[in-house]
């Protein structure tokens, strides 16, 4: 199974790295050690009325290809699918 990483999509092979992050902004203690650079991974926040509303990203999206991946599952999201609110589906009860 591919991986989409920070700095890789595995699904096409595309480098995310992004530009370099200004040392001052390193030197300050921003970045975790040895980050260098940003990344072009886009994280997707559902908004506001969403049913799977969280306050943060739910799930990543490749910038070249669109594959989109779940945050928590790790899941490749179809077409019209959403990552739940940690992976898991709540709404079916025991
Ligand atoms: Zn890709």
């Amino acid at each position: 199974m591919p991986e989409l990483t920070r700095y890789h999509c595995g699904f096409c092979d595309a480098d995310l790295t992004g530009a370099p992050i200004p040392k001052a902004s390193i030197l300050k203690g921003y970045y975790p050690d040895g980050v260098t650079h940003y990344s072009q991974l886009i994280g997707v926040e559902y908004p506001y009325g969403h049913a799977e509303r969280y306050d943060g990203v739910s799930e990543n999206m490749c910038p070249a290809c669109g594959v989109r991946v779940g945050r928590w599952s790790g899941k490749v999201l179809t077409n019209g699918e959403c990552e739940p609110r940690y992976g898991v589906d709540l709404s079916v009860s025991a």
